[in-house]
Parts: C-alpha cells; sequence; structure tokens
C-alpha cells in the first residue's frame, strides 16, 4: 500500500524530505487560494533549507469536485499528489491514506480548510529541523472564538481521556503537526484500524513540543463536525485509547453497592432492633430505577468497546483508493 519509492517516469526514485498531508472534505471554495498559499510557503522553505516537499491531497469522497480540482492545481515548485478515497471514510483514515502515500520520511498533517496558516511551516522546519523534536504540533491560543457549550464538552472530554492516563493527550492540540522521520515510522508501524492521530502521535513519545496558534475563521463552507459526530468521534477516541470509561463505571458500581450494602443494613437494624413497620415499595422502585438504569449504561458503555474489538478483528481495510495522481515540479525547480 505504501508507496515510499514510488517509481516516477523516467526512471529515477524520487522521495522528498517533506510531505505534507492535507485531508479534504468538500473545499473546493478554497482550495486555489489555499493551495497557493500553501505552495508558496512550502517552496520558500524548501528553497531556504535545500529540502525538497510534496503536498498530499487527499480527496475523502468530496461530492463538489474537490478531487479533480486538486488534480488540476498548478504544481508551484513542489510535487503534488491527489490521493481520492471511494467515499468519505472521516478525517481519521483520510490522514492514514496520506500518511501511507506520503514519500516523504518527514510528515505534516495540515486542515485544507485554510484554518491553519502555512505562515507556520517556517516554525515547524526550525523545531524539527534545528532544534531537533518529533512532534511539533499547534495548539489554540485561546478558544473564545467557539460556543460555551462547545468548549464545557471538549474540556470534558479531555479529562475524561486523560483520566489515569500514562500520556495525557494534550488538550486543545490540532492535527495541525509536523512529524520528524522517526516519529512518522512510528505511527506507520501501528497496526489498529480506529485511529486517533492527535492521540496516537503524543503516545509515541520522542521529544514533543507545542506551539500556540490563532486558526484563522473558515475561509469557506462550515464545519463538517456537527455535534453528534464530534460526539461519535470523541467515543472512538475514548474507546480506543483509554480504559477510564470502564473504570469510572466499575467505581461506581463499587459505590452503589457499597450504598446498597450500608442501607440494607440499617434496614434490618430498623426492623429487627427498633421494630419499625417497613413501608418499602418507594424504596423499592427507586433501588430498581438506579440498578437498572446503570445497568443498562454499562452495557452501552462495554457494547461500544466491543464494537471496537469487533471493527479491529474484521481487519478490514481503512479506505479504498479510487484515484492516483502525481503531478511533478520540474526537475531544475524542485532542485534535482
Ligand atoms: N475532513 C475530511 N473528512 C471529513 C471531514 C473533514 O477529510 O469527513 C477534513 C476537512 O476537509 C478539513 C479538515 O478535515 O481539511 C478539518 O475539518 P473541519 O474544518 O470541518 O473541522 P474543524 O476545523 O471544525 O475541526
Ligand atoms: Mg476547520
Amino acid at each position: 500500500m505504501s508507496l515510499h519509492s514510488l517509481r516516477v517516469p523516467g526512471g529515477s526514485i524520487m522521495t522528498p524530505d517533506l510531505s505534507i498531508v492535507v485531508p479534504l472534505y468538500n473545499e473546493a471554495e478554497g482550495l486555489p487560494f489555499f493551495h497557493a498559499n500553501l505552495s508558496a510557503a512550502a517552496a520558500a522553505e524548501a528553497r531556504a533549507r535545500g529540502l525538497t516537499m510534496e503536498i498530499v491531497y487527499v480527496d475523502d469522497g468530496s461530492r463538489d469536485g474537490s478531487a479533480a480540482l486538486a488534480a488540476n492545481l498548478p504544481v508551484l515548485g513542489i510535487d503534488i499528489q491527489v490521493v481520492a478515497l471511494s467515499r468519505n471514510f472521516g478525517k481519521e483514515a483520510a490522514l492514514m491514506a496520506g500518511l501511507d502515500h506520503a514519500r516523504g520520511d518527514a510528515v505534516m498533517f495540515m486542515d485544507g480548510d485554510g484554518q491553519h496558516p502555512p505562515e507556520m511551516i517556517p516554525t515547524f522546519l526550525r523545531l524539527w529541523k534545528d532544534e531537533g523534536y518529533d512532534v511539533a504540533y499547534a495548539v489554540k491560543a485561546d478558544r473564545s472564538d467557539e460556543a460555551a457549550s462547545r468548549r464545557l464538552f471538549v474540556r470534558a472530554f479531555y479529562k475524561l481521556l486523560n483520566f489515569g492516563a500514562a500520556t495525557a493527550i494534550p488538550e486543545d492540540a490540532a492535527d495541525f503537526r509536523i512529524l520528524s522521520p522517526r516519529a512518522a515510522a512510528a505511527l506507520r508501524r501501528m497496526p489498529e484500524r480506529n485511529r486517533f492521530f492527535k492521540g496516537l502521535s503524543s503516545w509515541i513519545g520522542f521529544r514533543q513540543i507545542a506551539v500556540p496558534y490563532r486558526p484563522a475563521p473558515r475561509a469557506h463552507g462550515s464545519t463538517s463536525w456537527s455535534f453528534l459526530r464530534l460526539l461519535g468521534l470523541s467515543m472512538e477516541a475514548l474507546t480506543s485509547f483509554s480504559p477510564a470509561p470502564l473504570r469510572l463505571a466499575a467505581a461506581f458500581g463499587a459505590i452503589l453497592a457499597g450504598l446498597a450494602l450500608f442501607y440494607g443494613s440499617w434496614i434490618v437494624v430498623e426492623r429487627l432492633v427498633w421494630g419499625i413497620p417497613l413501608p418499602g415499595y418507594p424504596s423499592i422502585v427507586v433501588g430498581l430505577m438506579v440498578i437498572g438504569g446503570t445497568q443498562l449504561l454499562v452495557m452501552g458503555l462495554m457494547g461500544e468497546y466491543i464494537a471496537r474489538i469487533l471493527s479491529e478483528i474484521k481487519a478490514r481495510p481503512v479506505y479504498y483508493v479510487a484515484d492516483h495522481v502525481l503531478n511533478r515540479a520540474a526537475a531544475d525547480a524542485a532542485g534535482h
């Protein structure tokens, strides 16, 4: 699947030093502008450092012609690969497709909606090349642009995700990041199908650093993450990353059992020692509802983990590629 040494017409094998992976889902409207910006920033940096780079656009089943548009973008100094998936597989799958097709040893992830400023590319390269960091990731400087409810949800999500975890996933980290060759190799070696790249790239260790940034407003369209979709991603991240929900469930069960034991003993004392007649009906109903509700909740939770296990066991491919295009920069322009 991986095209680390893609053979290109002319017989030479070219491996760029850095692949910039950009997932696209219905981003046609802003793509030409984004591409011009990205190419200019990347090409300038490539020249300054004597490196070769490529852009890998992964079209995640867009319905607005993003794939065709990407394949016809002008080559502005650096190679362009366009990997068009057979349908919408989701951002994490698109990132994995990009990682698999990236010919570069080092990899950068970047959103294609213009929210991740290409002006940060020199910073990322400095941290990787000059300061020897393996993972440099952008972190939102502030979330004041987002609704309070969303902020609350995100905060709670990370609290739960990092509960008792050995490697905490940094809160507010973006997918905008650079991975050194060994960090990218570490990610490529992961066998699991349910990926949550933000989590995985912190889990691998090595030298990591956060870079504060201010996301630009989306130039066109709207975010593709509805609340439900975000909830789905959170569930996937949680269940593939953390046993915390199971532990919380177990802890809750233990507390309930403890309370029941205490209450049970209390009733026995009331009846036998003090001889108080027992008005039982309401307490039974409340007890049943608490236990029943908790059991259903925990069963649903376990079901999520089982679903995760099932999808790992089925070992299906994470994505299918419908089209793959490589547009090379002129050899002299690329510095070869
Ligand atoms: N994206 C994708 N597949 C999807 C949803 C989104 O490849 O199913 C891409 C999208 O084109 C963009 C990036 O993932 O480049 C981030 O998406 P978006 O801007 O909607 O997310 P947000 O910035 O709101 O987190
Ligand atoms: Mg965005």
